[in-house]
């Protein structure tokens, strides 16, 4: 089945209300000059009877019906209807009628009595050819065919012209429809011509601040956002592959190396560490970039629990005894306890990459102290170290993927520059945030910001 277009469904619409409208409009007309003429029916025949009235001499004790004396004219009824009439005594028997008419079927009727206030019994002839009455009715009828007519003649006009005016509709409509949506295909064809390389490629507003710009502003804007987070995985990327080839080229470099010619057993030995030394940090980057596409896909919260920070700490320190600058660590956080909501797993490896950096980036014999504050804000863990600090333009950087100072290059300590990244990442699904403070050459302090419990 052919779907319908657009223009199509607005054309229908169009025509369908257009329909509804003119049947409503030319019902609404019909009706009220149907009421109106059945109104001033009425009246012609409330004012006929008035005028048979007037022709009866009503006394107390008869009526006497005297259309010779009285003129009786009832004139014409509405659209020029025919108007009857007929006088009938207290028996029912007709004293008087207007010219017969020949059928008189459906005419519209009204009646009125005219009764004496003392009558006698019976009529009584009074002179001749002068009867007194006790009572007589009077009847009016009115022709209906002149109105019926006029009705139908305004029945047929106003189809006549509805359908009229909705075929000139239908003729035109497909035209209108397409002249107000043509914004709306110029927008479908730039989007259609638009390549995915472009970044700068944007659909065309209308400028009208109508409903279609909205849509075309939020369109550009969900561009923009795309395109950022495009440019940003093909750094990410880039990224990863340079930091994965390092390693590899040197293992392959090794390899080939000591297999251009036989070597005793130590030299084998001595090649196997370096290779393994190199597989190492290799794993470690994999293991990095694993977890990070896990947190992209995996945005959902996992279950926090309530925990007190300070008995954490303690017990979490204890696992740091082996190291070899685990005489420095200082753990300044007071004895009470601290409630917060958080996942130990996940707070166990952010706070581990922190001291990691802390120890990695600090001489040994200086201290790295460990601090509890529970302020307005949240309950904040924060590792300080004395080590080469963070130059105020490299704050900004610190959790991007890779990044790595020119200090610590030029230093030659070594890393891959997804410490932190993983770090926010692990803050992120515990709804807590990580402050950077310090400067170059003056230590520097890494709080987490945890929601109390
Ligand atoms: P890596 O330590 O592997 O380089 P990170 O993501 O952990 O990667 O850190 C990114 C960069 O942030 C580091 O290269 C370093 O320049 C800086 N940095 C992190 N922690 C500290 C710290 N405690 N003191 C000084 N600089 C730091």
């Amino acid at each position: 089945m052919k779907t319908l277009t657009l223009t199509d469904r607005l054309l229908g619409f169009f025509l369908g209300t257009m329909a509804a409208v003119l049947v409503g409009f030319s019902a609404s007309i019909y009706a009220v000059a149907s009421a109106d003429l059945r109104r001033q029916t009425d009246d012609k025949l409330a004012s006929a009877l008035d005028t048979l009235a007037a022709a009866a001499e009503v006394k107390p004790e008869g009526i006497e019906w005297e259309p010779h004396e009285r003129t009786v004219s009832l004139g014409d009824g509405p659209m020029g209807g025919r108007i009857a009439f007929s006088v009938l005594d207290d028996r029912g028997r007709v004293i008087d009628h207007s010219t017969p008419d020949p059928a008189r079927d459906g005419w519209r009727t009204a009646r009125r009595w005219l009764r004496a206030e003392n009558p006698a019994a019976t009529a009584v002839e009074v002179n001749p050819g002068e009867v007194m009455y006790p009572g007589i009715e009077l009847v009016a009828e009115l022709s209906p065919e002149p109105v019926r007519a006029a009705l139908n003649r305004l029945a047929l006009g106003l189809t006549g012209l509805s359908v009229l005016v909705w075929l000139v509709v239908l003729g035109t409509g497909r035209w209108i429809c397409r002249r107000a949506l043509a914004p709306l295909t110029r927008v479908a064809a730039s989007a259609e011509s638009m390549g995915i390389a472009d970044p700068a490629a944007r659909l065309p507003g209308t400028g009208a601040g109508d409903e279609l710009d909205g849509l075309v502003g939020s369109f550009n804007g969900l561009l923009t956002r795309l395109h950022e987070s495009f440019d940003r995985q093909q750094r990410f990327t880039g990224d990863a592959s340079h930091q994965l080839r390092t390693p590899l080229t040197a293992i392959l470099g090794q390899i080939e190396v000591a297999l251009r010619r036989p070597r005793d057993a130590d030299e084998y030995r001595r090649v196997l560490a370096s290779v393994q030394r190199q597989s190492t940090h290799l794993h470690r980057i994999v293991e990095s970039l694993l977890f990070l596409a896990r947190a992209d896909a995996d945005a959902r919260l996992p279950g926090l629990e309530r925990l007190d920070l300070a008995a954490w700490l303690t017990t979490h320190l204890e696992g740091w005894n082996g190291h070899p600058r685990a005489a420095d660590l200082r753990n300044l956080a007071a004895s009470g306890p601290m409630w917060v909501s958080a996942h130990p797993l996940l707070l166990a490896e952010l706070l581990d990459n922190l001291l990691d950096n802390a120890v990695k980036y600090s001489d040994a014999g200086t201290t790295v102290a460990l601090g509890l504050d529970g302020g307005e804000g949240g309950a904040t863990l924060s590792v300080t170290d004395l080590g080469c600090g963070i130059a105020d333009g490299e704050r900004a950087h610190l959790f991007e993927a890779f990044y790595r100072s020119p200090e610590s290059r030029r230093r030659g300590i070594a890393g891959v520059g997804l410490g932190l990244t993983i770090a926010a990442r692990l803050a992120a699904a515990m709804a807590a945030r990580i402050e950077v403070s310090g400067r170059a050459g003056g230590g520097s302090r890494f709080a987490v910001v945890l929601r109390k419990a």
